[in-house]
């Protein structure tokens, strides 16, 4: 059985979950989607209407995105959001292939974030680092392939990570260096 939280705890819930402090979100916003939501639902199970949150706070970054045109802050709180997401569902007992599918996400956004910024003079390379999670994402770690190829086929699977509690790994983005460790140009 995983952890339950109830408006008591609330604070320890936004504590941890720091995607929340993050986009902006006060108590006063809470109580009222918290007013908004009994008012929708008979029953409350309170993790429900945090779960509910999260949704909110996807919808208002897509909100943000529309006025501002921010590609790098979009991705940047998405990456937030997903990745909290996955925790709280690790928190609550879900299986593997629900936390990945989370975990998924974030590491998708992660990846976006970080092709937002890159100067298009130089060549790059997306590099896998492994979170030490099983044999599978260890076999991966610190293999490097170009952008390009890897925008194509993106080779960090999370669906074959074995760890129980989700895939722990990332990518980075690194300048493409020739055999003499120069930086490469295009
Ligand atoms: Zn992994």
């Amino acid at each position: 059985m995983g952890k339950k939280y109830s408006l008591d705890t609330l604070q320890k819930f936004l504590d941890k979950y720091k995607c929340f402090e993050e986009l902006g979100f006060n108590e006063f916003h809470i109580n009222v989607y918290y007013l908004e939501w009994q008012g929708n639902k008979g029953n409350i199970i309170f993790n429900d209407f945090l779960w509910s949150l999260f949704n909110k706070a996807i919808d208002l970054n897509g909100d943000y995105f529309s006025s501002t045109g921010d590609e790098y802050g979009f991705y940047f709180n998405n990456y937030l959001i997903y990745s909290n997401m996955a925790r709280f569902r690790s928190e609550e007992g879900a299986n593997k292939k629900v936390i990945n599918k989370f975990i998924k996400l974030a590491q998708d956004a992660s990846y976006q974030r970080d092709v937002c910024n890159l100067n298009e003079n130089l060549e790059y390379q997306v590099v896998i680092i492994s979170g030490g999670c099983c044999g599978y994402c260890d076999s991966l770690n610190n293999t490097k392939y170009d952008l390009d190829y890897y925008n194509r086929k993106p080779r960090l699977d999370v669906t074959k990570c074995t760890r129980e509690t989700g895939c722990n790994c990332c990518t980075s983005i690194i300048v493409k260096r020739d055999k003499n460790g120069r930086i490469m140009r295009k």
